[in-house]
């Protein structure tokens, strides 16, 4: 049977990229770039080869493997992280909130090592 992939949409790659530690470019130009013909495993195993010439870290190279078994039909989307939401009663001067990323405290909505939003109240 000859193996078919969908083209994932804009979003799905930007949500794919959005992660501490991933290379956007490298996941939206490999993502870009599946050859469906040649099969999930041919595919998966042409972005190693390239992850080993390009340096691609650990989270790039997961990302791009998500990608590929979404497009071709064997994975779905993680789903969306939900929205954080602060109360104002909660947020104090001092450090109230913690990276969900990397696990460092803030006090804004935005981490200041990593810059992921994904921030949460410490309980
Ligand atoms: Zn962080």
């Amino acid at each position: 049977m000859q193996a078919t992939a969908r083209n994932l949409t804009s979003s799905e790659i930007e949500q794919l990229a959005n992660h501490a530690g991933v290379k956007a470019r490298a996941v939206e130009n490999f993502l870009a770039t599946i050859y469906a013909p040649i099969g999930e495993r041919r595919n998966l195993a042409n972005m190693y080869c390239d992850a080993g010439q390009y340096g691609w870290n650990k989270a790039t190279q997961s990302a791009i493997a998500r990608g590929i078994a979404v497009a071709f039909g064997s994975a779905k989307m993680p789903a969306p992280k939900p929205a954080t939401y602060a109360t104002p009663k909660l947020q104090k001067r001092t450090t109230t909130l913690v990276c969900l990323e990397c696990g460092a405290g803030t006090n804004t909505l935005e981490c200041p090592r990593c810059g992921s939003a994904d921030v949460d109240v410490r309980i």
